[in-house]
This record gives C-alpha cells, sequence and structure tokens, in this order.
C-alpha cells in the first residue's frame, strides 16, 4: 500500500521524534552495548562479533581489550 505524500511527511517526522528520543524506529539497528539506534554520519556503526555497536562503545570496548592484552615486541634473542 503506497502512502500519500502527507502521510509519508507524518511518518518521517514520528521517526525523528523517536531518534531524538533516542528510541530506535523500524529498519535501524541498536548498539548492541548502549542500545542507542545507529545513524552511520551521527553515532557510527561498526560491526564486532558480538552485533552492531557505535563508535563510542566500539573504542570504549578496544581499549579495554588492550588494556587486557598490550601489543607488545618480542625481545631479540641474543
Ligand atoms: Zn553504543
Amino acid at each position: 500500500m503506497a502512502l500519500s505524500f502527507a502521510e509519508f511527511k507524518a511518518a518521517l517526522q514520528a521517526d525523528e521524534a523517536a531518534l531524538a528520543a533516542r528510541q530506535t524506529v523500524t529498519g535501524i539497528l541498536a548498539c548492541v552495548a548502549c542500545e542507542e539506534p545507529l545513524q552511520e554520519s551521527v553515532t557510527g556503526s561498526r560491526h564486532t562479533h558480538k552485533g552492531y555497536m557505535c563508535s563510542d562503545c566500539y573504542f570504549e570496548e578496544l581499549g579495554r581489550e588492550l588494556d587486557a592484552h598490550p601489543i607488545m615486541t618480542p625481545r631479540a634473542v641474543r
């Protein structure tokens, strides 16, 4: 069923209001960590083994992993 222009505009405004209130609307994924609706240009959208995450949660998680497992260069054996 096709939407009329007025119906489409009302649906768009309802989605914008929901996103502003940080509620996920149909067709938009939410961050698996903080449940914020993911918008590529606003929150970022990064695919991880847990699911999609916003950039803030992704780098927070990456920082925790690096603290737990630091990257070290092996010493030369002489
Ligand atoms: Zn997040």
